[in-house]
C-alpha cells in the first residue's frame, strides 16, 4: 500500500485539499492518466469523483449520527427514480459550484461541455420517478433521516430516435462505463427466495407453521447513490439493488454435470434487474415485472429489519416507531405481505400482533385513477412465483371481509366490490385494495385527485376508513428546476435583493411581485428568457437541423405521450393555424414555435402514430416558404431530465391540456411556471392549485370541467357532432388523414381519426377543440403586449412557493410519517 493510501485510510477526510487537486489526484490514481491523455469524459469523471469524496465525508457523519441516535427513518419504496444528471446538482448542493467552475477553467476546460458528457440516470418513466427524485432532494435538504430503495436497472428508459418521423427505441446503456456516483456494498447483499411450494408443518407446540420450501434464490447487491442536501451536512442515500445469482444456484445441475444449464440458470437470476419496463401508467402483468417488484421489496425489507435489529434487537413493538415506509404507487405493495411473512413465519409473532405493527408502518400514494393503470396480478401467477404470499393475501382478505360484513351485513355486492381478490374466470389480486387495507394512510397527489380518490375510486373504502384518505399535492425541487437549470435568472434575483436562501425557502420569491410592473425588471426578466430561448434554439438546430426564431413564442408540450395528455389536440391546433395561414398569408398571428418532447411506450401504437404525425406535419410546415416562418414545429428526440432542464427555462407557454380528471397532478406544469412560462391548461390535477396561487388573470384556462366530462360520459358523448358542426376541426382531421403529410403511407394516421371518431374519443379532444383554439387566440393577444406578458410571467415565478417539494415533504413528515428532522453538524 502506498504512503498516500495509508494516509487516506487513517484520515477522516479526503487526503487532498481543493477540488482541483482532487481532480488531478483521481486522474492519476483512479484512471492512471496524464492530463494530456484525458478526454472530456475523463475530466467529468475525475471532477465527479472529487465531488463525491466531499459528499462521502458528510455521508459517513450523517449515517453515524442517525445510527447513534437510533433515529426514526423514512423508507421510500419506489420502482423508479428519474435522477437525471448528478454533477451539476451535487456541486450546487454541497456549495462548490464556483470552486468547480474555477477548477475546470484553470485546467483549460469548458464547464458546459464537461457537464454535457454525463449520461442521465434514467431509471424511471416520467412523473412518478421524477417525483421520487425530487423527494430525495427535499428529504436530505430538510435533514430528514431517509433512505430511498429501488432497482439498479442495467438498462434504464430506452433512448428515443426518429427515423422518417417514427420512434425507434435503443437500449439505454447508462452503466456501460460505470458511474462515479455509486458505492457498491457487497457486504449488505441480501438473498431473495422465489417459486417453490408451501409445506404444511407444525412446531413443537403443535401450532401450524407452514414452510416455504424448494425455492430458487438470487442475491440482491446494494448500489448506494449518495443524496446530498442543499446547504446542509445531511447526506442520505438511495440504495438500488442489482440481482446476482447465488453461488449455490442449482448446484445439483452443476454437480450432475449439466454445467451449461447451471450457468444458464445463473444468467436468468441476473436478468431480474436488467431492464426497466417502459410502460407509463399501463400494466401488462408480466412475470418478470412481478419478480422485479418482489426482488427489490424483499431486499429492502430485509435491509430495514437488519438495521432495526442492530439497534433494537427483537423488540418488534418498537418497529413502527423506527420505520415509516412509503409506497410510491402500488408497485411495492407486496411489501405489506412480505413483512407479515417475516413477522409471522420467521419471527413467530401472532397474526393480530403482526398485523397491528404492519398497519402502523405503511402508507400508500396513489398516482392515477386510469383503470388501465391499476395493478392486478393473476392468482395463478402469484401462486407460482410467491405461493406463501398468496396464502397470506387470502388470509388478509378473509379478515378484511369479516370487517366489511360487520359494516354492511349481507351485502355480497359490496364484498365483491371491495375484495382484494377479483373473482371471475381469471381470479386476480387487486394491488390497490391490498395497499389501502394494509396502510394507515392513503394519499392522492393533488387536491382534485385526492377528492376523486374518495368519491370515485375508493368510495366504500372511504366510508369504512374515513380518516385514512388525505392529500399531499406534489412538488418539485427548486434546486434542480431553478437554481441548476436557470443560473441566469437566479443571478437576477441576487441583483434585485432576493435573499440568497431562496432555494430553501421559495416564499422569498414573493418579493418579485412588487417588481412585476417595474419596466426595468420586466425587461431584465424577459432578457433572461430570450437568452435561454437562444440557447434552446441552438440545441434545436444541433438536434433537428431546424432553424427557429428566438423572438417567436415558444409553445412547449413536454411529457410522456398519452392519449389523455392530448398531444393530438395540440396537433389539431397546429393544423388549423397552418390551414389559416395558407389561405391568408397576410394573417397577423404571433409567430410560434411548437416544441414537443415525449417518449411513447414501445407497445403503445396510437401514441407512436401521434409522434409520427407530429413529425410529418412538422416536416411539411417547416419547409413551406409560403407561411414566412410564422409557424415552426419541433419534436426534440429523447426527452429526459437533462433535456427538460434546457427546454423549461426557454418556454413561454406551458401546455397542460389533459382531459379534466385524468392527470393526477402533473409536475412539469410546476417546473415551467416556476421558470416564468404561462400555463394554457384545463382544470385538471395541480393546474387547479396553480391557478389558485398565480391568480386566474395570470393563467389561460379552457375546456370541460370534470363535472362536464362526467355528464358527457353519462348522457352519451358523440364526437361526430363536433366534427360535423366545426368546419375547421373537420378540415384538420380530414387533411391529416388525406395522405398529404405522408404521401408514401397515405393511411399512416388513420388510427388518430379512428380514435377521435369511430372509437368514441375517450378523452374528449373533439369537445375541447374549439375552446382550446379560442384560448390560444387570447394567448396571442396577450403576447402582443410584452409588458403584460412579462408581468404575468414574473408573477408566475413569484407565486410558486407552494409547489416546492420541500413543502410537500414537510406535509408528509408531519401528517403521515410523524418524522422528526435530525441535523448533523
Ligand atoms: C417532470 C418530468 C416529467 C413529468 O411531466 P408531466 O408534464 O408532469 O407529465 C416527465 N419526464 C421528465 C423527464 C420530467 O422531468
Amino acid at each position: 500500500m502506498t504512503q498516500s493510501n495509508q494516509e487516506l485510510l487513517a484520515s477522516d477526510t479526503a487526503s487532498y485539499h481543493g477540488l482541483k487537486e482532487g481532480i488531478l489526484y483521481h486522474l492519476r490514481y483512479t484512471l492512471a492518466l496524464r492530463p494530456e491523455q484525458a478526454t472530456k469524459r475523463d475530466w467529468w469523471l475525475c471532477l465527479s469523483m472529487a465531488v463525491k469524496d466531499r459528499i462521502v465525508d458528510d455521508m459517513v457523519d450523517t449515517q453515524d449520527r442517525h445510527n447513534q441516535d437510533n433515529v426514526r427513518r423514512l423508507y421510500y419504496l419506489s420502482m423508479e427514480y428519474l435522477m437525471g444528471r448528478m454533477l451539476v446538482n451535487n456541486v450546487h448542493n454541497v456549495g462548490v459550484f464556483n470552486e468547480a467552475q474555477r477548477a475546470l477553467e484553470s485546467l483549460g476546460l469548458e464547464w458546459d461541455e464537461i457537464c454535457d458528457v454525463e449520461v442521465d440516470m434514467g431509471l424511471g418513466n416520467g412523473g412518478l420517478g421524477r417525483l421520487a427524485a425530487c423527494f430525495l432532494d427535499s428529504l436530505a435538504t430538510m435533514d430528514f433521516p431517509a433512505i430511498g430503495y429501488g432497482i439498479y436497472y442495467e438498462f434504464g428508459l430506452f433512448k428515443q430516435e426518429f427515423q422518417y418521423g417514427k420512434q425507434i427505441e435503443h437500449p439505454d446503456t447508462w452503466i456501460n462505463y460505470g458511474t462515479p456516483w455509486e458505492i457498491v456494498r457487497s457486504e449488505y447483499a441480501q438473498p431473495v427466495q422465489y417459486y417453490g411450494r408451501v409445506e404444511d408443518s407444525y412446531d413443537s407446540f403443535g401450532n401450524y407453521h407452514p414452510r416455504w420450501v424448494d425455492t430458487k434464490s438470487v442475491l440482491g447487491i446494494p448500489h448506494d447513490i449518495p443524496v446530498a442536501g442543499y446547504d446542509t451536512k445531511t447526506v442520505n442515500f438511495l440504495r438500488l439493488w442489482s440481482s446476482r445469482s447465488t453461488e449455490d444456484f442449482d448446484l445439483d445441475e452443476f454437480n450432475n454435470g449439466d454445467y451449461v444449464e447451471a450457468v444458464r440458470s445463473k444468467a436468468i437470476g441476473e436478468t431480474i434487474s436488467k431492464v426497466l419496463y417502459p410502460n407509463d401508467k399501463t400494466e401488462n402483468g408480466k412475470e418478470l415485472r412481478l419478480v422485479q417488484q418482489y426482488f427489490f421489496v424483499a431486499c429492502s425489507l430485509a435491509d430495514i429489519l437488519r438495521r432495526f435489529e442492530r439497534s433494537n434487537g427483537s423488540n418488534w413493538d418498537a418497529l413502527p416507531d423506527k420505520a415509516a415506509v412509503q409506497l410510491n404507487d402500488t408497485h411495492p405493495t407486496i411489501a405489506i405481505v412480505e413483512l407479515m411473512r417475516i413477522l409471522v413465519d420467521d419471527k413467530r409473532l401472532h397474526w393480530d400482533h403482526a398485523w397491528g405493527l404492519v398497519t402502523r408502518i405503511f402508507a400508500y400514494t396513489n398516482h392515477t385513477l386510469l383503470p388501465e393503470a391499476l395493478e392486478k396480478w393473476s392468482v395463478a401467477l402469484l401462486n407460482k412465483v410467491l405461493p406463501r404470499h398468496l396464502q397470506l393475501i387470502f388470509e388478509i382478505n378473509h379478515r378484511f371481509m369479516v370487517q366489511v360484513e360487520a359494516q354492511w351485513p349481507d351485502r355480497d355486492d359490496i364484498k365483491a366490490d371491495m375484495s382484494i381478490i377479483e373473482e371471475g374466470p381469471h381470479r386476480s389480486v387487486r394491488m390497490a385494495h391490498l395497499a389501502v387495507v394494509g396502510s394507515h394512510t392513503v394519499n392522492g397527489v393533488a387536491a382534485l385527485h385526492s377528492q376523486l380518490l374518495k368519491s370515485d375510486l375508493f368510495p366504500r373504502f372511504h366510508a369504512l376508513y374515513p380518516n385514512k384518505f388525505t392529500n399531499k399535492t406534489n412538488g418539485i425541487t427548486p434546486r434542480r428546476w431553478l437554481l441548476n437549470c436557470n443560473p441566469e435568472l437566479t443571478a437576477l434575483f441576487e441583483q434585485y435583493g432576493i435573499e440568497s436562501d431562496w432555494p430553501k425557502n421559495l416564499e422569498r420569491l414573493r418579493k418579485l411581485e412588487s417588481l412585476a410592473d417595474d419596466p426595468v425588471f420586466q425587461e431584465a426578466f424577459m432578457a433572461v428568457k430570450h437568452q435561454k430561448k437562444q440557447a434552446l434554439a441552438r440545441v434545436i438546430f444541433d438536434e433537428c437541423g431546424i432553424e427557429v426564431d428566438s423572438t417567436a413564442l415558444f409553445d412547449v408540450q413536454i411529457k410522456r405521450l398519452h392519449e389523455y395528455k392530448r398531444q393530438h389536440l395540440t396537433l389539431l391546433n397546429i393544423l388549423t393555424i397552418y390551414h389559416r395561414l395558407l389561405n391568408n398569408p397576410d394573417l397577423d398571428i404571433v409567430p410560434r414555435v411548437f416544441i414537443f418532447g415525449a417518449k411513447a411506450a414501445p407497445g403503445y401504437a396510437l401514441a407512436k402514430t401521434i409522434i409520427h404525425a407530429i413529425n410529418a406535419v412538422a416536416d411539411v410546415v417547416n419547409n413551406d416558404g409560403r407561411i414566412q416562418g410564422k409557424l415552426k414545429v419541433v419534436f426534440l428526440p429523447n426527452y429526459r431530465v437533462s433535456l427538460a432542464a434546457k427546454i423549461i427555462p426557454a418556454a413561454d407557454l406551458s401546455e397542460q391540456i389533459s382531459t379534466a380528471g385524468k392527470e393526477a397532478s402533473g409536475t412539469g406544469n410546476m417546473k415551467l411556471a416556476l421558470n416564468g412560462a404561462l400555463t394554457i391548461g384545463t382544470l385538471d390535477g395541480a393546474n387547479v392549485e396553480i391557478r389558485e396561487e398565480v391568480g386566474e388573470e395570470n393563467i389561460f384556462i379552457f375546456g370541460l370541467s370534470i363535472e362536464e366530462v362526467q355528464a358527457l360520459d353519462r348522457h352519451g358523448y358523440n364526437p361526430h357532432q363536433y366534427y360535423q358542426q366545426d368546419e375547421e376541426l373537420r378540415n384538420a382531421i380530414d387533411w391529416l388523414c388525406s395522405g398529404y403529410f405522408s404521401p408514401n403511407e397515405p393511411h399512416a394516421f388513420d388510427d388518430i381519426r379512428a380514435a377521435l371518431l369511430e372509437h368514441g374519443d375517450q378523452f374528449k379532444a373533439m369537445a375541447d377543440y374549439r375552446t382550446y383554439m379560442e384560448c390560444q387566440q387570447k394567448v396571442d393577444a396577450v403576447y402582443r403586449d410584452p409588458s403584460r406578458w412579462a408581468r404575468m410571467a414574473i408573477l408566475n415565478t413569484a407565486r410558486m412557493a407552494k409547489f416546492s417539494s420541500d413543502r410537500t415533504i414537510q406535509e408528509y413528515a408531519r401528517e403521515i410519517w410523524n418524522l422528526p428532522a435530525c441535523s448533523v453538524s
